[in-house]
């Protein structure tokens, strides 16, 4: 038999798949988020697998999971500026009503020394 072996391996088919595992913004585990397109229901899901948050959103036939991660970054970052902005207001009504003190006290101050002024004045009156 001359007829050589083919030793060759048929090759295990290597799934070009993108890349659907992500770090989390949400405890900052590396490639702890996990990403599923179902394009039936056209929604994308992402969990992690570390803090256990989960984000849905809806995808169309284009979409990547990628696209569903950037979407859920997106939704993070308004609820993170929103928060900033509450944040941001509160701290602006402390300053206006600890400036409202230091106006009641300079006031308290003025009528204070003009009210001690106009004692003796009104003795001297008296005296006369
Ligand atoms: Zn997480």
């Amino acid at each position: 038999m001359g007829k050589r072996k083919s030793s060759r391996k048929p090759q295990a088919k290597v799934k070009k798949t993108l890349d659907s595992t992500f770090d989390c913004v949400s405890c900052f585990h590396e490639k702890s988020i996990s990403c599923k397109l179902d394009f039936d229901q056209k929604i994308g899901v992402l969990q992690c697998r570390m803090c256990g948050v989960s984000y849905t959103c809806a995808i169309n036939y284009l979409s990547h999971a990628v696209d569903v991660y950037h979407d859920w970054i997106d939704a993070c970052e308004a609820v993170n500026a929103s928060a900033k902005a509450a944040k941001a207001a509160a701290s602006q009504d402390r300053d206006r009503g600890s400036s409202r003190l230091r106006g009641a006290g300079a006031d308290r101050d003025r009528e204070g020394s003009s009210s001690r002024r106009s004692k003796p004045y009104d003795r001297y009156e008296d005296d006369d």
